[in-house]
């Protein structure tokens, strides 16, 4: 049985920030590779328009196709209701829309304050047609803005729980701290219970698997991730992306809680993922070491 719920972000989150660009027929084959590794959701585009992100052109090809695999939930990112549109219509399972805790990347970044972009996923949640995720990001800090006060990402979290199926809390730029990570969900939680699911946390200061595993002990069950910490910080150079999807399976599996993640297959999706885009950096503590001798996946 899993006991940890691992949601790939890598095609969405790691390429759109990566410098080089996979083609379609790669991501097909990489998509695939994960979701026989074990994935059961996988995070597969972004719905932005692909002036801005050139990365992410592909997104409805890219959804129409993983919609064909077997036991995966398909997720796209949308940052507006015209993107929502799109990928209900390319058939997205489930769709993620980042409402930024800080006002400043708020509006930088989708150019609505955090409360008119709660009523933008409202009127989506409205619409139906797929799962809606109301992911909290900079929740725990902002590179325009500094430190984001506690009480506004309780109070966005609470309006998004009001009509989204699920909630998460994104350490969008690697701020985050364990301490301040079992504080902010406790915190959140207390507020909206089970509503809370998914953590999402970058590596870009080297404490995503230890914000990960303090997400764990205060009950936490579902992580984004990304295969080889794919993507990098615009804002953090030589930094790696989220938190390595090989790590995060290896801690947990280690640990004896179960992802249902095969790790000798997914170090295969890997080698596809490295044949694709060569020159970008891939991190990955564990598939550089190998499994210790006598390793054994958790039952
Ligand atoms: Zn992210």
């Amino acid at each position: 049985m899993r006991q940890v719920h691992i949601c790939e972000v890598g095609p969405r989150d790691g390429l759109q920030n990566a410098k080089h660009l996979m083609s379609t027929e790669a991501k097909k084959a990489w998509i695939s590779a994960l979701a026989a590794a074990g994935l059961r959701e996988i995070e597969v585009g972004s719905f932005v328009p692909p002036k801005l992100i050139p990365a992410m052109a592909d997104t409805g090809e890219i959804v129409r196709f993983s919609r064909t695999l077997q036991n995966v939930k398909v997720v796209a990112l949308a940052p507006n209701l015209k993107g929502f549109q799109r990928a209900v219509e390319a058939g997205a399972h489930k769709v993620t829309f980042p409402v930024s805790a800080s006002r400043k990347h708020s509006e930088s970044n989708v150019r609505m304050t955090p409360e008119q972009m709660v009523e933008e996923v409202r009127r989506c949640a409205q619409l139906g047609g797929a799962e809606i995720e109301g992911a909290v990001s900079t929740a725990f800090g902002c590179t325009m803005q500094g430190a984001v006060p506690e009480d506004d990402v309780v109070r966005i979290a609470v309006s998004l729980a009001q009509f989204c199926d699920a909630v998460a809390l994104a350490d969008t730029v690697g701020y985050a701290n364990p301490a301040q990570v079992k504080r902010v969900f406790s915190r959140v939680r207390r507020e909206i219970g089970g509503k809370l699911e998914g953590a999402h946390f970058h590596n870009t200061r080297g404490l995503g698997l230890a914000n990960a595993l303090a997400a764990y002990e205060v009950g936490v069950r579902n992580f984004d991730s990304s295969m080889g910490g794919l993507g990098g910080c615009p804002f953090a150079p030589g930094a790696s992306g989220n938190v390595i999807t090989e790590d995060l399976v290896f801690m947990f599996e280690s640990m004896g809680a179960s992802t249902g993640i095969d790790l000798e297959r997914l170090f295969e999706a890997r080698a596809i993922l490295t044949e694709a885009i060569p020159q970008e950096p891939i991190y990955g503590h564990t598939p550089q070491a190998g499994l210790p001798k006598g390793f054994r996946a958790a039952a």
